[in-house]
C-alpha cells in the first residue's frame, strides 16, 4: 500500500496490529488491530476462499465454494465486530443526541452498507466529533476511528458541495494554522476584529461559526519567534549543558528532544511551550524545534484527509531525520501526540511514519519514563503558596485517555506539598477541537460538557487544568475557571521555585 494519492487505499493495518510500515497503534490503544486492506487494491481477501480441501500431497488447496465471494468485503476490521454495542454506550454524542446512530453504525455497519454501490456515506458521519472514545472502548479491537476518518473523508470528497458555506467553514477551521499565521502577523488588530460582536454575529450567520464562544487571542510573540530570539538550538544546547553540570549529570550526555508544539501553542499559548523548554532544559535536555505543520487533528475531524496528508508528510520528514539520530519527539498537546502515534500510521504510508510514531511521547509522560519526576516534585522546596494555586480541578482529555495518560497528572501534582489535584471524572468535555465551534453542534457540545462542568463546580478548586487547548476553552467557557497546563505548574515548582512565587 504505497499510493499516497488514494486516501482509502493506504490505511493498511495488519492482523497483528502493526500497520503498513510496521507501527503498532498508539501506546494505551488497541493491542491487536485488524487487517484494513482494501480488497480493490489487495487482490481480494484470502478469507473469502475459506472452505478449502486437502489435496494429495497433504497441502491445503482452497476451493471456491461461493464464486461471488471474491467480491465480498470480509475485512476483519468490520468482521471483528460482534455487535456488543459497548462503543455506542461510550459515545458522548449518542448519549445526548438520539438522532445520532453511534459508532457501531458509523464504523462496521456503514462499511458493510457501502459495499453496495447505491449507498452513500450516511451524513450522520459529520455528527461524530472524533473524540475517539469508542476506539479504546471496543473489546474486539475494531479500528473504529480509522473507519470514521476514512468514511468522513469519502463523505466530504463525494457528497459535500465544494461551493457550500459549510465546506468552506470546515476548511477554514480544519486549517487553523493558516488562519493563525495570518492572525499572528498583526495580533492586536486580529484580536480586536475577532473579538468584535458584529464580526462574531456575521461569522455565525455567514459561516456557521458560533457567536457563543470567544475566539482565543493570538500572542503578540509566537513561541517560535521567542525561541529564535533567545538563540535557537544553540542556546538550548548550552542551557541544557549547564543544567547537567549543576545536576552532576555527565556533561556530554546526549540528551535532546524534538518538540512538536503544534499551531495552538505556537500562536496562542506560547507560555505552555516556553514552560516545556524551561522544564526540559532544567533536566538537562536540549529542546530542538524542527519546522512543522499542524498535526492534522482538525483536518481528520473535518474530513480533509488530503490536507492532513500534506501536513503529515512535512512533519514526518522533518522529525524522522532527528529520530534516526536518536532524538525522541515530545508533544505538549495530547491530540498532537495521538495524531503522530496512531492516526498517521493508520491513515498514511509516508516513509518514516512508524519510527516517528514509536518514538513520540506526551511531554510529561516522557519525563516520568526517563527522569525521577515524582521524586523531584516531592523533594521540591516549594509549597502551594509558592505555586500560587492550592487546588486544581483536572480534566483528562479523551485523547489522553486513549494513550493511557489519564491518571498521571493528578498523581504527579499531588506530590507537591499542599497541592490538591482532583480529577473531575471521565466524561468528555464536549468541544472536541473544532466540533463545538460549529453553530449546529454548539448545543450538543455544551450538553456533553454538562457533567464535567458540574464536577468542576463541585470540586471548588482554585484553577482548572488540562493538557488539551480546546478542552481548556470549553472548561473556561462552561465554568469561568482559569485553566493551566500541567507543564506550567511543573515550571513553577521545578524551575521558578520559591523565589519566583506569585
Ligand atoms: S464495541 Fe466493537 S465489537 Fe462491540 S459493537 Fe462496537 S465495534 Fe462492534
Ligand atoms: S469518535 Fe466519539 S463521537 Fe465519534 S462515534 Fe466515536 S465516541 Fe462517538
Amino acid at each position: 500500500m504505497t499510493d499516497d494519492n488514494q486516501p482509502h487505499d493506504d490505511a493498511a493495518q495488519h492482523a497483528d496490529g502493526s500497520t503498513a510500515d510496521g507501527t503498532n497503534r498508539a501506546a494505551g490503544g488497541r493491542g491487536s488491530g485488524a487487517d484494513w486492506t482494501d480488497p480493490a487494491t489487495d487482490g481480494g481477501n484470502d478469507r473469502a476462499t475459506d472452505g478449502g480441501a486437502a489435496v494429495d500431497d497433504g497441502e491445503f488447496e482452497p476451493v471456491q465454494v461461493f464464486p461471488e465471494a471474491e467480491d465480498a468485503d470480509l475485512r476483519p476490521g468490520a468482521d471483528d465486530c460482534y455487535k456488543c454495542s459497548t462503543c455506542d454506550t461510550t459515545c458522548p454524542v449518542a448519549e445526548v443526541d438520539e438522532a445520532f446512530p453511534g459508532p457501531k453504525f458509523q464504523g462496521p455497519e456503514q462499511w458493510r452498507l457501502k459495499r453496495s454501490e447505491d449507498h452513500d456515506v450516511d451524513d450522520s458521519i459529520s455528527k461524530c466529533s472524533n473524540c475517539m472514545r469508542c476506539d479504546s472502548a471496543c473489546p474486539s479491537d475494531v479500528p473504529l476511528s480509522q473507519m470514521h476518518n476514512t468514511a468522513r473523508a469519502q463523505y466530504v470528497d463525494e457528497q459535500v458541495s465544494k461551493t457550500s458555506a459549510t465546506y468552506w467553514r470546515n476548511r477554514l477551521l480544519a486549517n487553523y494554522g493558516t488562519m493563525a499565521r495570518l492572525g499572528s502577523t498583526f495580533p492586536r488588530l486580529t484580536n480586536a476584529v475577532l473579538g468584535n460582536s458584529l464580526v462574531q454575529t456575521l461569522n455565525e450567520r455567514l459561516l456557521g461559526i458560533t457567536a457563543e464562544r470567544e475566539f482565543p487571542a493570538f500572542a503578540t510573540e509566537t513561541f517560535r519567534e521567542w525561541y529564535a530570539e533567545r538563540g535557537g538550538e544553540a542556546a538550548s544546547v548550552e542551557n541544557a549543558r549547564r543544567a547537567r553540570r549543576e545536576r552532576d549529570d555527565p556533561p556530554d550526555a546526549d540528551k535532546r528532544v524534538a518538540y512538536f508544539h503544534g499551531d495552538y501553542a505556537n500562536h496562542n499559548t506560547p507560555a505552555v511551550a516556553k514552560a516545556l523548554v524551561a522544564v526540559y532544559e532544567s533536566f538537562g535536555y536540549a529542546v530542538l524545534v524542527p519546522d512543522q505543520r499542524c498535526s492534522g487533528t482538525p483536518m481528520f475531524a473535518n474530513g480533509m484527509l488530503e490536507d492532513a496528508r500534506r501536513a503529515a508528510r512535512v512533519n514526518v520528514e522533518n522529525f524522522a531525520e532527528l529520530v534516526e539520530d536518536g532524538v525522541d519527539v515530545v508533544c505538549s498537546c495530547t491530540s498532537c501526540s495521538m495524531a503522530l502515534r496512531q492516526e498517521y500510521p493508520e491513515l498514511f504510508s509516508i516513509p518514516g511514519t512508524a519510527k516517528v510514531a514509536a518514538n513520540t511521547y506526551d511531554a510529561v509522560e516522557y519525563l516520568r519514563i526517563n527522569e525521577d519526576l515524582d521524586g523531584e516534585l516531592a523533594a521540591a522546596d516549594v509549597t502551594a503558596s509558592d505555586v500560587g494555586v492550592d487546588s486544581f480541578a483536572y480534566h483528562a482529555p479523551c485523547h489522553a485517555r486513549n494513550q493511557g495518560l489519564d491518571g498521571q497528572t493528578v498523581e504527579l501534582l499531588s506530590r507537591v506539598d499542599g497541592v490538591d489535584a482532583e480529577d473531575v471524572g471521565d466524561s468528555c468535555s464536549g468541544i472536541s477541537g473544532t466540533y463545538g465551534w460549529k453553530t449546529e453542534h454548539y448545543d450538543t457540545s455544551m450538553k456533553i460538557g454538562d457533567e464535567m462542568f458540574e464536577h468542576m463546580a463541585a470540586a471548588d478548586a482554585t484553577t482548572g487544568m488540562t493538557e488539551c487547548p480546546t478542552c481548556a476553552m470549553q472548561m473556561e467557557h462552561g465554568t469561568g475557571y482559569e485553566i493551566e497546563h500541567p507543564l506550567e505548574v511543573l515550571e513553577a515548582v521545578l524551575v521558578d521555585g520559591p523565589d519566583e512565587a506569585s
